[in-house]
């Protein structure tokens, strides 16, 4: 790893041995100070460079750590990979990264080193490598998110890390996205529907996702394996990651899981409120970060919340937005596990904890499933799933 300290001799140096093998007029990166108050830092490509309370950013500030951040820069992709390393926040836009949090800081977005302080940003200049074809198609292939300073080309937060968020668009749902994207950088396809039911109990076919040392696993543990795979994750910290759900039933539809082993919701006791809280602080500032489907569309809402009687073991919050525009959402079960009081919103699951001290689910919960369907927005009851599906096309979400 380079410390802080990378000179410009040894940057031209690097660019003197590149030009040599390229032969061409090369391309350079520099972080440039927003308020003029050092000289811009050379960043090499692919090479880690750390930055912080030092000579070259002439902060002295001490709530800024000597090593605050690590900066690299990706010169194919016109991107440079941030990772907070101190403890006080970093930012890109108004999104803080968290502690080891990693995010990609573009040209045109505004990087604050700690406490909202310190601005700096990104400068390639000279002739842009081409992009990898299998970046360039997967970007095309999800480009319902509107461009905005916080997203990136493709769609994705900026601050979420490379590979892992995958839009949808239009009428191509999430699952399908991420299928080409998988299929362009030659991935299996895990898209495939094999969706548990949300009852924990009969009719759950499914296929068993292979255990530790081969061992089939059962189907209600495959969210822990999923944690682990960078291709589904759109968020991580030290305390959660958030990963897009395999079934989405909406447009956005994605999972928050605490790294720490909590069962469900029914043994949350006081001492877990804190994680609870980041969880939501968590999906909250994530979900702000998606863009209108079109420039007359207003931003789409989410609710964040728990399924009382969940089938999927280890505690995940839903992060769902409510259109509900999703092939997968096909049964009247999946329509009354997020829209009846089968759904515990995040803030009354805190709430019960904070004034009961724990989650207490109403015995009758598991009935709601069998309510006849009624739309969201106007309550009206409506027969059938395909019919109810085009009436949520006249709420225009
Ligand atoms: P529930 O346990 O009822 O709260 O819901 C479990 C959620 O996990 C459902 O929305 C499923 O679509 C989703 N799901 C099931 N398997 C996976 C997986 N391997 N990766 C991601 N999401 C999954
Ligand atoms: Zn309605």
């Amino acid at each position: 790893m380079v410390r802080g300290e990378v000179c410009l001799a040894s940057f031209l140096k690097h660019l003197f041995i590149a030009c040599g093998e390229r032969r061409c007029a090369m391309q350079t990166c520099w972080l440039v100070s927003g308020d003029s108050r050092h000289e811009p830092i050379a960043l090499p490509d692919g090479t880690t460079v750390v930055v912080g309370r030092c000579r070259l950013t002439r902060i002295k500030d001490t709530r800024c750590s000597r090593q605050q951040i690590s900066v690299q820069a990706m010169y194919s992709k016109r991107v440079v990979l941030i990772k907070q390393l101190g403890v006080n926040p970093t930012s890109i836009e108004t999104v803080e990264l968290g502690h080891h949090g990693e995010a990609e800081l573009r040209p045109g977005q505004t990087l604050h080193v700690v406490n909202a302080s310190y601005p700096m940003h990104v400068e390639f200049r000279g002739p842009a490598s081409p992009p990898p074809s299998t970046l360039a198609s997967a970007s095309a292939s999800a480009s319902a998110l509107a461009p905005a300073p916080t997203t990136s080309p493709s769609g994705r937060p900026s601050h979420l890390p490379k590979r892992a968020w995958h839009s949808p668009s239009g009428s191509d749902s999430q699952a399908g996205s991420i299928r080409k994207f998988l299929k362009f950088v030659g991935g299996k396809d895990r898209a495939k529907d094999n969706s548990p039911s949300v009852s924990p109990t009969k009719g759950n076919a499914q296929k068993s996702p292979t255990g530790q040392r081969g061992q089939p696993a059962h189907w209600s543990q495959s969210l822990r394996d999923a944690m682990d795979d960078p291709s589904v994750q759109i968020f991580r910290d030290d305390q959660v990651v958030v990963i897009l759900d395999k079934f989405p039933k909406a447009r956005h539809h994605w999972l928050v899981l605490p790294w720490r082993f909590v069962a469900n919701v029914g043994v949350l006791r006081a001492d877990h409120l804190p994680l609870l809280r980041h969880m939501h602080d968590v999906a909250e500032r994530l979900s702000r970060q998606v863009q209108p489907l079109g420039a007359a569309t207003a931003p789409p809402t989410f609710r964040l919340g728990y399924h009382a009687i969940p089938s999927m073991s280890r505690i995940h919050m839903h992060v769902i937005s409510q259109d509900f525009d999703s092939p997968r959402l096909k049964t009247k079960k999946h329509w009354n596990s997020f829209t009846t009081g089968y759904f515990i919103d995040s803030e009354v699951v805190m709430r019960m904890v904070e004034e009961d001290g724990r989650v207490v689910i109403p015995e009758d919960t598991a009935e709601l499933l069998k309510k006849p369907l009624q739309c969201h927005m106007c309550h009206r009851e409506i027969s059938t799933i395909p019919k109810l599906k085009e009436h949520l096309g006249t709420h225009k979400l």
